[in-house]
């Protein structure tokens, strides 16, 4: 079986792609992790998603966004792609996906993988992950209710969640690095807005301290070069993301801190392999953009199909 498209990730890029490719009727196989789950199904609330004023969660939009592909005919499958490698059939150059003891042959790819949350590296942080530490507060805040979270990273996934954590929390702890936020100028007001947010700046998190579970952290005001400790019940890390693009090395052409490097029209340097969504060198990740990618991902696979079946348009 050659699939017209495989697209790699079931995030809003790849399910976007799903859409547009299968409405094209490219025969479109999507495959999604069983064991990561994308930035957007654990955001708590999307409110800038354009058609729904009064927001969304990412849940319940990428649910919306995989019953529209299902609808125009695309297959899916739960697959942890290993490596994409080149193949020959005849003339025709195909790509080959593999994923366990699967190999699955396509004209076309469609890298819509996403990112995953970068950890911090600090002691204690592996030892009490599911224990007080976590890095999704949709998947895991209502086990705080009336405890002392502390959360860690001054981002737009930061304070969206830390304001988040405030429905269950007693208090919140924004511990950043520097001495001013990197998130949106909305969320900052409604985060200082907030009684139950208090803010440590020029902080770093150095340990994580506990019996069996997390309950204490160690903090250092890096401009002070002084210690302190914080009893807590939770840290929730959210220190920024790193695409998830290891099983590309060699492939294709990443930058420096792992980004796939593309054109306008998501072509990478591969003939017939595309890239939309978080894990391509882009100014701006949202749902909105990683939708559009995977709109033009999908134009893209289609036309170059297209091409070597002697059907495009010219
Ligand atoms: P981000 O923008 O990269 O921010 C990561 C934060 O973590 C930064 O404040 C950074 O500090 C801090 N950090 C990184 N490494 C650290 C370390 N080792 N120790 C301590 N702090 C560390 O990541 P993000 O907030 O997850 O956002 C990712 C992308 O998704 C962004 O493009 C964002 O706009 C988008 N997003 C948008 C929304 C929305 O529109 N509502 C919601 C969530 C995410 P510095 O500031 O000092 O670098």
């Amino acid at each position: 079986m050659i699939h017209d498209v495989i697209i790699i990730g079931a995030g809003p890029a790849g399910l976007t792609a799903a859409i547009y490719a299968s409405r094209a009727r490219l025969k479109t196989l999507l495959l999604e992790s069983y064991d990561t789950p994308g930035q957007a199904v654990i955001t708590s609330g999307i409110e800038n998603y354009p058609g729904f004023p009064e927001g969304l969660n990412g849940f319940e939009l990428i649910d919306k966004f995989r019953k529209q592909a299902e609808k125009f005919g695309a297959e899916f499958k739960i697959a942890n792609v290993k490596s994409v490698k080149k193949s020959k059939s005849g003339k025709d150059t195909l790509w080959q996906t593999e994923a366990g003891d699967e190999s699955m042959m396509s004209l076309s790819v469609i890298i819509a993988s996403g990112a995953k949350p970068n950890k911090l590296g600090i002691p204690g942080e592996d030892k009490f992950r599911g224990k007080g530490v976590s890095y999704c507060a949709t998947c895991d805040g209502a086990l705080f209710k009336e405890k002392n979270i502390v959360a860690i990273g001054g981002g737009d996934t930061a304070i969206e969640e830390a304001l988040f954590l405030t429905r269950f929390a007693k208090k919140v702890t924004v511990i950043h690095r520097r001495d001013r936020l990197r998130a949106t100028e909305i969320l900052q007001e409604r985060a200082f807005a907030n009684k139950k947010i208090e803010f440590m700046w020029n902080s770093t998190a150095e340990e994580i301290l506990g019996k069996d579970k997390t309950e204490v952290i160690r903090i250092k005001d890096v401009k002070k070069n002084k210690e302190s400790k914080i009893d807590c019940d939770g840290v929730f890390i959210f220190a920024g993301y790193t695409p998830n693009t290891d099983f590309l090395k060699g492939l294709l052409k990443l930058d420096k801190k792992g980004y796939i490097i593309s054109d306008d029209d998501m072509k990478t340097g591969e003939a017939g392999i595309f890239v939309a969504g978080d894990a391509r060198k882009k100014l701006l990740r949202q749902v909105v953009t990683a939708a559009g990618d995977g709109a033009t991902a999908a134009f893209s696979a289609k036309k170059y199909v297209d091409e070597l079946r002697g059907k495009a348009y010219k």
